[in-house]
């Protein structure tokens, strides 16, 4: 057989049909370069007929009544043997990027390390061998971990109750939105309208246009926070809320969360915040003390629970009093006899929670997360955490101060960043952009930063080191990101075509969503 390499490249072909010709010269007939290794599909790889497994000749004789249900043709299953099968999977998880692997500075994601003592407990037999289905009076220490969490994040939040179940932050604005929806309809009101800061992370519109509402949008102030007296403008009896991200997506606190509360809570709506930037200010600040009535908090970033490839991801709802009622079942909140209880579906009406909206998933949500997120507060403490929150907009700001004599800081004038650092592409000569950085990047041997997000910034580049890259590791990035700035500075066209020493140099954007490939053909 002949392989086919992923740029559509076999040996027999010969170096100079090499579409990677031109650049590398050295071609190895193998389409591999030293340890970099060139997979192709599956299905490009497997043979007929070749398995991992010996199995006995199937009786085809079968009775009439079950012949119908045969197969007419050959399932186009690839053949492998074993070792091929095992090779596929641990060649192509070698082309990953992970943060076990380098920093991650996606801006907004809060790619921080997983540390290992979480996976440790995770792996306690008596959590991760549980079945969700077991009795649980036989289940009492996972629900002793959910308890014990959910009074952490109602602590460190300083609101009322949290439903765990949601499994990752979009997942909680929907709930924390129909919590809105459900408060107003108890109320006999149809408000209709959900405003959302033109800085706001992407999900939250769509979040509640998903929920039912129409989408207003309120301006930024030149300073990059939402414009107060533009939001106060437009509350009325139509508004059912806003959505505000705090510390907002430009990496900055927004100071007068308080008076948007205030305003929104006068107006009759309700304020969702997206907590996802919770890392910043863990610790320092209380959501609840500035009037949040429904806030997710992805453990997935804030906890440091594995997300990207590395695990699903979990957006526990913290809840105001006002809201709380009609949190979705299973719900924990403090009780009467000021202690945090879940109270499960059928517990609700003698427990005083059947308001009720319904439920967000099937069982008590993301248990692996919450044992290592449990984990990681419990090895931090409370002071722990705080510095967290305090590293993280150190290392920000040391990128900040670092990198704004070479890249131009649309909001460093004004002051400190929290835990990210937002830089545009404003003074690059034409031609060259973000992208190119982004993309050069990737030769330095780093992950890129978030690109092209908040939309308020033009051409932005948001980063996000977290607390957990030491001071020599930012020291190294800085160092790529000044070189890089540079190069864009001087039109290096160079550039242009990066990255040159990954496995796929420069890819067109677009055409894997134009012009989808969505079944492999064969030949
Ligand atoms: C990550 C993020 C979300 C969405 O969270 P997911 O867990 O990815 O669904 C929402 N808002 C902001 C600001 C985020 O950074």
């Amino acid at each position: 057989m002949s392989a086919v390499n992923a740029v559509g490249w076999r040996p027999e072909m010969g170096p100079a049909q090499h579409p990677e010709h031109e650049s590398s010269p050295h071609l190895t007939a193998s389409g591999d370069k030293g340890l970099m290794l060139e997979e192709p599909l599956i299905f490009e790889l497997g043979r007929p007929g070749s398995t991992g497994v010996d199995i006995d000749a199937v009786d085809r004789a079968v009775s009439p009544a079950l012949a119908r249900f045969r197969r007419k043709a050959q399932a186009a299953l690839p053949g492998l043997t074993e070792p091929e099968a095992v090779r596929h999977y641990t060649r192509l998880s070698r082309q990953n990027y992970a943060i076990d692997l380098g920093p991650f500075p996606l801006g907004s994601c809060t790619m921080k390390h997983n540390p290992r003592l979480n996976e440790k407990v995770a792996r306690i037999a008596g959590f991760a061998d549980l079945h969700p289905l077991a009795p649980q009076q036989t289940a009492r220490g996972a629900y002793e971990v959910i308890n014990q969490l959910a009074e952490w994040l109602i602590t460190l939040t300083g609101m009322h109750g949290v439903a765990m179940s949601p499994k990752a932050g979009a997942h909680g604005e929907l709930c924390g939105v129909l919590c809105i929806k459900a408060a107003l309809e108890a109320r006999g009101e149809d408000r209709k309208v959900m405003l959302v800061p033109e800085s706001a992370h992407g999900t939250n519109p769509a979040t509640a246009a998903f929920a039912g509402f129409s989408i207003e949008n309120i301006p930024a102030t030149a300073e990059g926070r939402v414009d107060l007296a533009a939001l106060k403008a437009r509350l009325g009896p139509d508004v059912a809320g806003v959505m505000i991200t705090n510390p907002n997506t430009c990496g900055l606190f927004e100071r007068e969360m308080k008076a948007i509360c205030d305003a929104v809570h006068d107006a009759g709506g309700y304020v969702y915040c997206d907590g996802a930037n919770f890392n910043a200010i863990v610790g320092k600040v209380r959501p609840g003390d500035l009037g949040v009535d429904a806030m997710h908090i992805n453990l997935h970033k804030t906890f440091s629970t594995p997300h990207g490839g590395g695990g699903p991801g979990s957006g526990p709802v913290v809840l105001s009093e006002a809201l709380s009622p009609f949190g979705p079942l299973p719900y924990t909140a403090r009780m009467a006899d000021g202690v945090v209880h879940l109270v499960e579906e059928e517990d609700a009406a003698t427990m005083g929670h059947s308001q009720s909206f319904g439920r967000m998933a099937a069982f008590n949500g993301q248990m692996g997360m919450f044992t290592r997120a449990l984990a990681y507060i419990l090895s931090h403490g409370a002071d722990g955490l705080r510095q967290v929150a305090e590293d993280a907009v150190l290392n920000a700001n040391y990128v900040l101060r670092s990198l704004e004599g070479v890249l131009e800081a649309p909001f460093g004038k004004t002051g400190p960043c929290m835990h990210e650092a937002l830089f545009s592409d404003e003074n690059f000569p034409e031609g060259f952009s973000t992208l190119d950085v982004a993309k050069g990047l990737i030769d330095e041997g780093f992950h890129p930063m978030t690109v092209y997000f908040p939309l308020v910034v033009h051409g932005a580049m948001l980063i996000e080191p977290t607390e957990t890259e030491s001071k020599a590791g930012l020291d190294r990035f800085i160092a790529s990101m000044r070189s890089l700035a540079a190069r864009a500075k001087n039109a290096d066209p160079s550039l242009k075509t990066a990255p040159h020493f990954a496995p796929r140099h420069r890819l067109d954007e677009t055409q894997a969503a134009r012009k989808p490939v969505l079944s492999w053909q064969g030949g």
